[in-house]
């Protein structure tokens, strides 16, 4: 582009003198052809009134012809002119270049007409004893004051016609060697100011192709320099409002990300143009997935759409309470970006799934207490008034209807004393002692507190401890109540033929313990809320317990840093299973 410019400025160069040589030309031309053919008439008329003074003498002796003749042809020789010298009545006496006999009257001729009748004639035109143009100047020669003769001179056009063709070639040259000179000064100026030229465009490339680190150096000099000058300072501002641009939006998506809400960018077509880490673990894809897939793609629920149409047409706030699967359960807000390009809205999806569970199981806890504590307080209710209905009277019923209340009351105190505890635990009031512990003995007393009652409901209960276990820290007492609420339930919810199966072994630094049964199993709604306190299935609704053996088993575990576990099937059996684990000092044993 450059390059075409500088011949461009070359061409416009030769252009321009061309048209003033051709100007030049045109009007010195004419002028010099004119001054020319002036000069060579008044050197023909010269030498005419030359031949005039020399032929006179002549005529006035009444030389012969012959005389006139050799004089025309002996002047002609020493001249490149042709003399003729005619006599008053036309004849010619004499000529440089042919022989008198053989030519015409020369009367009639038109420079010889206008000298008989001016004294002095011209005429430009064809010879025809020669055949060739000529110039003639033609005077008169007066003897006596009477026409005594007419001598003419004549020189060839051609010589003239081939100076001016000369004239015009010298000028063609000089044209061409100044265009020349012109074209080549003007390309060796124009590199040199295109040069830099050129280095700036290619920065202002290199810029565009974002390499923004880039600078017209060295410095160029002139008018170039202070235009590389303002280039450099441009792209230095280019630079810094580019870093300072991303820096935000590093700073922007590092907030993004660090939210635990999941939060998606959506543009005016509605395509997602941002995901945050939560988003992509919220909707199980990479961001890169979500970029530029509609938001209906990954959100498919119609009063979302709606409330982003909202914020994205009208400017609108909108939030909404929506339910995903599994029981997920999400405040989604969809706020509008105004002049954010590429972000023309944000959609944050903040979970309630926890906050609800919580509402759910506080809400669940007091409807348990009330329901566990009314049961033994209604059946201690109609004992006293059976016995202020006369029962009281009758010393055996009154001894049968208080040991009734006596077990209302003992099962109320194990609720209250069971609940308190619990809430030590939670809130760390209750003292554990950090003891070492050997699993194998803990599981052997269990085991051995409920064989009984496991035979005596006709079970089969096995036992497989592997040797070894490493001991634990923590607090043996608890760490057995734990172990007798499993095998406990194990027991009460498995029929008569079944089998409860112990388990402990060593897993990934851990004891780990399982008991297995063949009984009942647990409904797979059931299972995720089995720890919580007082929570029971439905068929073991009459089977009497409190609700809180398998959450006192939760607790417990985990204030010793373990974890538990649940798998069933309804119908086949269930294994509930703890691990708690091995400090590092006992690892290697
Ligand atoms: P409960 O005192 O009622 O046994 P838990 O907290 O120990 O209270 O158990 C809660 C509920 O878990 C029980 O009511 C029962 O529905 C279920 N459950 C616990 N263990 C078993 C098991 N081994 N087999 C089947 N269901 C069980």
């Amino acid at each position: 582009m450059l390059g075409s410019l500088r011949f461009r400025t070359a061409a416009a160069y030769v252009l321009l003198i061309v048209a003033a040589f051709a100007a030049l030309a045109l009007y010195l031309l004419p002028k010099v052809e004119g001054d020319f053919r002036e000069n060579i008439e008044a050197d023909l008329a010269s030498q005419a009134r030359m031949v005039e003074n020399l032929v006179q003498p002549l005529v006035e002796e009444g030389a012969a012809t012959a005389t006139f003749d050799e004089l025309a042809k002996q002047l002609g020789a020493q001249t490149d002119t042709r003399i003729t010298i005619v006599a008053p009545d036309g004849i010619v006496l004499g000529d440089s270049e042919a022989d008198p006999a053989t030519m015409d009257n020369h009367l009639n001729r038109p420079e010889v007409q206008e000298a008989i009748r001016l004294g002095q004639g011209e005429s430009d035109r064809r010879s025809a004893t020669l055949g060739t143009e000529f110039t003639y100047v033609a005077t008169r020669i007066t003897v006596d004051d009477a026409l005594a003769g007419i001598v003419r001179v004549a020189r060839p056009t051609a010589a003239v016609n081939s100076s001016l063709s000369d004239i015009t070639r010298s000028i063609l040259i000089a044209v061409v060697i100044t265009a020349a000179v012109a074209a080549g000064l003007s390309l060796a100026v124009g590199s040199t100011v295109m040069r830099p030229l050129g280095r700036l465009a290619g920065a202002a490339r290199s810029i565009a192709s974002g390499n923004l680190a880039e600078r017209v150096r060295p410095r160029p000099s002139g008018e170039v320099g202070e235009l590389a000058d303002a280039f450099n300072h441009m792209a230095e501002s280019l630079q810094e409002l580019v870093t300072a641009a991303s820096q935000g939006r590093e700073r922007m998506i590092a907030a993004l990300n660090s939210s635990v809400d999941a939060v998606l960018a959506v543009n005016a077509e509605g395509r997602v143009t941002f995901a945050n880490q939560a988003a992509e673990r919220l909707f199980e894809r990479s961001g890169g997935d979500l970029v530029g897939k509609p938001f209906a793609w990954a959100m498919p629920n119609e009063e979302v759409l709606e409330a982003l149409r909202a914020s994205r047409e009208d400017g609108r706030r909108e939030t909404r309470l929506v339910e995903r699967a599994n029981r997920q359960y999400f405040r989604v807000i969809t706020t509008p970006i105004i002049g954010g390009g590429e972000w023309a809205a944000l959609v944050v999806f903040h979970d309630l799934t926890d906050v609800r569970r919580v509402e759910q199981v506080r809400r669940d806890f007091v409807a348990n207490v009330s329901h566990e504590l009314r049961t033994p307080l209604a059946s201690i209710k109609s004992v006293i008034e059976t016995l202020e209905g006369g029962a009281l009277e009758d010393e055996t019923a009154a001894r049968d209807f208080l040991s009734r209340a006596d077990a209302e009351v003992d099962r109320l105190v194990q609720i209250v004393e069971e609940l308190l505890e619990l809430s030590r635990i939670e809130s760390g009031e209750l003292p554990m002692s950090q003891e070492p512990v050997e699993m194998a003995s803990v599981l052997a007393d269990a085991v051995e507190r409920l064989r009984r009652q496991a035979e005596k409901q006709g079970l089969s209960l096995t036992v497989d401890i592997a040797a070894d276990l490493p001991p634990i820290i923590g607090d043996a007492e608890r760490l057995a109540r734990v172990v007798v609420n499993l095998l406990h339930n194990a027991v009460k919810f498995t029929p008569a033929g079944g089998s409860v199966h112990v388990w402990a072994g060593l897993a990934e630094s851990a004891v780990v313990v399982k008991v297995t049964d063949t009984g009942v199993g647990i409904a797979p709604e059931d299972l995720p809320r089995i720890f919580e306190r007082f929570y029971k299935s439905d068929r073991a609704r009459a089977s009497g317990g409190t609700g809180l053996g398998l959450a006192v088993v939760k607790h417990i575990v985990e204030a010793h840093g373990g974890t538990v576990g649940v798998e069933s099937e309804p119908g086949q059996g269930s294994t509930f299973s703890f691990a708690i684990p091995v400090p590092s000092s006992s690892h290697g044993r």
